[in-house]
C-alpha cells in the first residue's frame, strides 16, 4: 500500500476510535479521501476514452484485473448504497439529478457479479464524464453525512430489516460473487463501514487503477520512437507512469494537457513543418515556443537534449541519458542539465 495513504489510514483509524479525537479523525478521513480522489481526477483528465475500458491485466487475480471505468463505478456504487441506504436512510445519488441516464449504465448494482469480458463490455457503455461527476457527487454527499455524525453514532449496528431493505433495492446482485456484500456490510457498525467502503476500499481500488494506467502507458510506448519532438527521452522521463508518449493517444505531457487542443505546441509545430522533432529545426537555439518558453524550468534541458540529438543522433542520445542516470540520482533531467542549454549540451557530451 502507498506509504502516505497507509499512514493516513492508520492515523485516521486511531483518531476515530476515541471520542476526544473523533473530530480530528473525520478531518483526517476527508484529507485521505481528497488525496485519493485527486488520483481519479488526474486519470480522468489525462487519459483517452479507450483507456477506460482496457484490461491490461485481464485474467490476473486482484483489483488490477478490472478496467479504470469499472473501478470508479464500483467504488462509488458501493459508497452510494452504504452511505444513503444504510447510514443516512435517504435516496442514493445514482437515482437523483439524472445520473443513471447520463452515465448510460445498464446496471444499478455494484458490478461484483461481472467477470472478464463482461467488465470490458460494461465499461465501454459508460459515459466517463457523467461517471466522474457521479463519483464527485457521491464523495461530497458522503462527506456531508460523515460531518453530521457524532461519536456515539459510530457504534450503530444494522439488523435483519436492513438486510431485507438492501435486498429489495436490487443494488446488489443475487450472484454468489456479489450477494455476500449485504451480509458483510450489515455485519459492521458505522465505524466499520468508514474503515472499509469509505477509506480502505478506495485505497485498494485506486492503487489498482494506478497499476492499470502505468501498464497502459507502458503498452502505448511499446514500439514507438522514445524521443519526444522537444528532445526529451520518454525512456528516462519522470512522468512515464502518467504519459504514454506525445507520439500516442496516451499523451499526458504537461504542455500537451495544458494546451486547449491537447497538443504540445512543439509537436504541433514540428508536424506543420513536416519535421520529426525540433532537433531537425534551424530555429531551435532561438525558439521560445511551448517547452522552450523561458518561464519553463525544463526549457534549457530540452534544448540541450534536442541540440545533442541534432549533432549526435537519437541512438547516441539514449546512451548518454543512460550514462547520466548511472552517474547521478535524479528524477527530472533539468536537475542535471542546468539552466543554460550550452552547459547542458556540454554535460551530455562529457557524460
Ligand atoms: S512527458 Fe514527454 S518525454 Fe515524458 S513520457 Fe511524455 S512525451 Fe515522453
Ligand atoms: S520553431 Fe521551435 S517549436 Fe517549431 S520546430 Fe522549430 S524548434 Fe520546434
Amino acid at each position: 500500500m502507498d506509504k502516505n495513504w497507509s499512514e493516513m489510514n492508520k492515523e485516521m483509524q486511531a483518531l476515530l476510535s476515541k471520542e476526544a479525537t473523533f473530530p480530528e479523525g473525520i478531518k483526517k478521513l476527508f484529507a485521505l479521501r481528497k488525496s485519493l480522489f485527486e488520483q481519479i481526477t488526474q486519470i480522468v483528465a489525462a487519459f483517452p476514452a479507450e483507456a477506460f475500458y482496457q484490461m491490461p491485466f485481464a485474467g490476473a487475480e486482484g483489483y488490477h484485473a478490472k478496467t479504470l471505468s469499472y473501478s470508479i463505478w464500483h467504488i462509488f456504487r458501493i459508497e452510494d448504497i452504504v452511505a444513503h441506504e444504510m447510514i443516512a436512510g435517504d435516496q442514493q445519488v445514482l437515482f437523483s439529478q439524472g445520473f443513471l441516464k447520463a452515465i448510460h449504465s445498464p446496471l444499478i448494482t455494484t458490478g461484483n457479479e461481472l467477470s472478464g469480458g463482461e467488465i470490458a463490455e460494461f465499461s465501454k457503455q459508460l459515459n466517463l464524464q457523467a461517471l466522474y461527476r457521479y463519483a464527485q457527487e457521491v464523495m461530497q454527499s458522503t462527506n456531508q453525512i460523515l460531518m453530521n455524525l457524532n461519536f456515539s453514532g459510530l457504534k450503530r449496528k444494522f439488523g435483519e430489516d436492513m438486510i431485507e431493505k438492501l435486498r429489495r433495492t436490487g443494488c446488489v446482485s443475487d450472484a454468489d460473487s456479489a450477494s455476500w456484500l449485504i451480509d458483510y456490510w450489515c455485519g459492521k457498525d458505522v465505524l466499520g463501514l468508514i474503515r472499509m467502503p469509505f477509506s480502505r476500499h478506495w485505497i485498494m481500488h485506486i492503487e489498482a487503477m494506478q497499476r492499470i494506467k502505468n501498464k497502459l502507458c507502458k503498452l502505448a510506448r511499446k514500439g514507438v520512437d522514445p524521443i519526444a519532438p522537444c528532445g526529451f527521452s520518454c525512456n528516462h522521463c519522470f512522468l512515464s507512469a502518467w504519459c504514454g508518449s506525445c507520439r500516442t493517444a496516451y499523451n499526458a505531457c504537461s504542455f500537451a494537457t495544458a494546451s486547449p487542443d491537447g497538443k504540445c505546441p512543439n509537436a504541433a509545430c514540428c508536424q506543420e513543418k513536416g519535421m520529426d522533432g525540433c532537433y531537425d529545426c534551424g530555429l531551435l537555439e532561438k525558439c521560445e515556443k511551448g517547452f522552450y518558453s523561458p518561464s519553463n524550468d525544463g526549457a534549457n534541458a530540452a534544448k540541450a537534449q534536442a541540440l545533442y540529438i541534432h549533432q549526435h543522433g537519437k541512438k547516441e542520445f539514449l546512451k548518454a541519458q543512460d550514462r547520466l542516470h548511472e552517474k547521478y540520482d535524479f528524477a527530472k533531467t533539468q536537475e542535471i542539465l542546468g539552466q543554460d542549454y550550452k552547459e547542458g549540451l556540454r554535460i551530455l557530451e562529457e557524460s
